[in-house]
Formats: structure tokens, sequence, C-alpha cells
């Protein structure tokens, strides 16, 4: 019989990218077949870094590609224009696309579910329109999504105003649970200036009803982890932390050369550092971060992707590659899971994206919690606070990350054995949930017979 057919569209970001293609492996993993729609820019840079050319079709995945209306050199992290230019654009192709396939092979391809990113509410109006079923996936953690769909209480309290922006900040609890939140914090206001901030929330109000028309709300985190967040939303189920590291989803090609350099590490030694797909840092950071880590003396792996300082260039202090040689390694994209996973890593310095903590959270490596933007606030929370499974790093009164206190907290958490205790607990936990039996295995299951 032939395989089920799915039409899966993550939002344009390698945060977002990779776990709905996670998700189409273990879909594909229960007998379906899948079309994963990317913008043209997202499915050339992951042509590209896989040295490939044309159209890629591998276990059942089909990857094909849309354009997202920006001209080629626009600036495509600059995610009001993107997300607004995509939702001109891309809906009557999207259409185009699904009527061709449902066309093809006397109909037998149909797609039977469309299942899009939640910052992605226009593929559920087509998908709706189309009466095809829908499904949606938040790629973050309950509690970020929470935080969203309160947004209407928090305007009508008087909390924000109609432009989400705070009264004025403060601490709030959405439950007396879950930990305190920042207003000042939301994910809309830690990103670019004002003009962007109010852009994103405009999105943010514009997309998120859009929920409505789901048949099915998926979440990559289980219940376990976040349990007062999933009370909040009862329809939301856990379906993750998604297990899959694929090379159908890598925006930067990897350099896989680090993992033999690992080998030749002692055991829990390595700091690996890495911060997701979309932090900047400053010159003067950058060089207290790398004397941070050469005063640690521990060997470290540093992720310096090529745009990690923007521009600049010849960012490494005088004389640190020559001094770090033996000890240390920076590459400019890492196979992350399989780094995390490695027995020489002792401890992951990280942004706190979503998916780098889950990642981080399934090996029992603990966290080192250097949070810019986004949820990555709120994750550190859970990560220091809830689970206890990391330490947060201090910015002085000039604002900076200091070397010294990296040398401190990256020594204080490899002696910390109270944290080694919790990552490990925490990494079972995890485990369990998407183990056969589990909750978040049980979900998924109940989802894939449901959209059979
Ligand atoms: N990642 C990777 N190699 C790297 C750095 C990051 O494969 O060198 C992956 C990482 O495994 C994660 C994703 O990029 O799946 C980053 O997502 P996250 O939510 O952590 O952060 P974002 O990029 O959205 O800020």
């Amino acid at each position: 019989m032939a395989r089920p057919h799915l039409l899966v569209v993550p939002y344009p970001a390698q945060g977002h990218v990779m776990p709905l293609m996670e998700l189409s492996h273990n879909l594909v993993d229960r007998g379906f077949k899948i079309t994963f729609v990317n913008t043209e820019s997202i499915h050339n840079r992951v042509v590209a870094s896989m040295s490939n050319s044309g159209d890629i079709y591998e276990d059942f995945i089909h990857l094909v590609s849309l354009p997202d209306g920006l001209e080629a050199e626009e600036d495509r992290n600059d995610l009001g224009k993107l997300s607004r230019s995509i939702i001109d654009v891309m809906p009557g192709p999207l259409e185009e696309l699904i009527k061709k396939i449902n066309e093809t092979n006397n109909g037998e391809d149909r797609i039977t579910c469309v299942i899009a990113d939640q910052n992605q509410g226009w593929v559920l109006e087509v998908a709706n329109k189309m009466s095809i079923k829908r499904a949606v996936v938040w790629p973050a953690s309950a509690a970020a999504l929470a935080a969203i769909l309160h947004i209407p209480k928090l305007i009508e309290e008087g909390i924000l105003d109609e432009d989400g922006i705070p009264i004025e900040n403060q601490m709030i609890h959405l439950s007396p649970t879950m930990p305190a939140m920042n207003t000042a914090h939301f994910v809309w206001l830690c990103m670019g200036d004002l003009a962007m901030q109010k852009a994103i929330f405009k999105l943010l109000i514009i997309n998120t009803p859009t929920i409505k028309f789901a048949d099915y709300l998926l979440c990559n985190s289980c219940d376990e982890l976040e349990p007062s967040a999933f009370t909040l939303i009862p329809n939301l189920k856990h379906i993750g932390p998604l297990f899959a590291s694929s090379r159908l989803a890598q925006l930067w090609p990897e350099d896989s050369t680090c993992l033999s350099w690992l080998d030749q590490q002692p055991a829990r030694s390595v700091i690996y550092v890495a911060f997701g797909s979309f932090t900047v840092m400053d010159k003067q950071q950058f060089g207290e971060l790398a004397l941070g880590l050469e005063q640690s003396g521990q060997p470290f792996l540093w992720v310096v992707r090529p745009d990690l300082t923007g521009d600049h260039t010849d960012v490494y202090p005088d004389g640190f590659e020559e001094r770090v040689r033996s000890r240390g390694r920076m590459v400019g994209w890492a196979p992350q899971r399989e780094v995390l996973a490695h027995p020489s890593v002792a401890c992951f310095l990280t942004h706190c994206g979503w998916n780098s903590t889950m990642e981080g959270l399934t090996v029992g490596v603990p966290l080192l919690c250097w949070p810019y933007f986004a949820d990555q606030m709120l994750n550190k929370s859970y990560i220091c606070d809830i689970w206890k499974i990391g330490l947060g790093l201090d910015t002085n009164e000039n604002g900076l990350i200091s070397k010294e206190e990296i040398k401190t907290k990256v020594l204080g958490l490899l002696a910390d054995e109270g944290i080694k205790e919790n990552a490990l607990k925490w990494k079972e936990i995890a485990k369990n949930s998407v183990s056969d039996g589990g909750t978040s295995s049980r979900n998924f299951d109940d989802f894939a017979e449901a959209i059979k």
C-alpha cells in the first residue's frame, strides 16, 4: 500500500528547520512519506551544505522550495520583513504545489495532512481552504507558547500596551508553579530595535489566532519537563524531545573533523561552546570569551560561525590561536548532536536556544547559560532554577561577561556534583518520555494514527 503523504512547512531558520526535519524522520519511521517545503534561500543553503545539487530525495523525504519574495541580497535576519514577505507571496504558490501533487498518479499521492510551524499560520489557512487536515508544531517550550497565547490577557490587565511594550518592567508568573518571567524579556522584545520588536509583535498577533485552524497542536517538549505550562494549554500535545540528527536540515557545512579531535581528548574534559544560528557577538565580548576559555585550562571545542562576529575579521586576541593550539579547536559549524553525545564533552556553553537546550539535556551534559534573545532567558530559568542542570553567566558593570566570570563558572560547573547528578536524572526522564510506551511516544503514535 502507498505511504500516506504529508506536507511539512518549517519557518525559514535553522532552529525551526531542524526540529521539523526531525519530526519528518520520525514520521517516515512510522510509515509516512514527506514533501518538505523550504524557502528557496534555505533550500539552497541545505543543498550547498551537502555539496549536492538539484532535487534531494532521501528515505521518503523530498525537499522542495518556493521563493520567499525577497531579493537575493536582502537581509533575511530581519525576521519582521521576511515574515511579511512570506505571508504576501507564498500562499498562492503553496496552493499550486499541493494541487500539482494531488493531481499526480491519479491522485494516489494526495497530501493527507499539512504540518506547519506555528510561525507559519498562513499555511494552515491554505490547507483549511483546500479541506486538508492540519497540524501545528511549536518547536520551542510550552512555556514560551503559553506566554504568547497570554498576550490578549496581558494587554487587558495593563501589563502590555497595544504594541506589546510593557507599561513598566516587572516580574510576572503565568502560573504559580512556573518560573517568574521578566516582562522586558518577552520573545518579541529581545529582537532588534523598537521598530523590529513592534513588527514582530504585530506578526504574532496576526499569526497566533490561526492556531484555531489546527486539528492537532504539537510541541517539541515533554510534560515532565514543564507540567505547569502544559496545564495552561490543554490541547497542546508533547512529542519531544525529538531525536534524529539530519543532514537534510543543516544550513552550514558541518566540520566533522572535530569528532576525531574529540576522540583524542580525556573523558569528560572538553567545554563545547556554541551559540546557535543567529547570535552575534561584538569583538570585545568575543575576546573575553576567548581568554576565559584559555584561562580555564580545559580543552575546548568552539563553534565560531562565519558570521558570529558580524563583519569583523581578525577577531582572536593576539597570539590566542598559537597559545591554545594544543587543546583548543575552533570550527565553523559542528555536528552538534554527535559532539554533545561524545564521552569527552564535559559541559556545554550555550545561548540556550530551545533545540540546543533539549540536545544538551537529552545527553545529560551540564549547561553554562549565556542567553541572548527570544525565549532564551526563559529557557535559562528552567535550566538553572527548575531542572538545576546548569549555571548562568553574569554580566559585569560594563555589560560584559568577563574572562574571569567565564573561567570561574566553567570550573565551578565542572566541580558541581549536584548539577551533574541532576543532568543525568533529566536525561533519563527525557529519554523515557520518547521511548516506547513513554508519554511523548504515545502522543506521537496517537497523532500518527489519526493522520494515516
Ligand atoms: N547546530 C549545529 N551545529 C552547530 C551549532 C548549532 O548543528 O555548530 C544546531 C543545533 O544542534 C540546533 C540548532 O543548530 O539544532 C540551533 O537551534 P537553537 O534552537 O539551539 O538555536 P537558534 O539557532 O534557533 O538560535
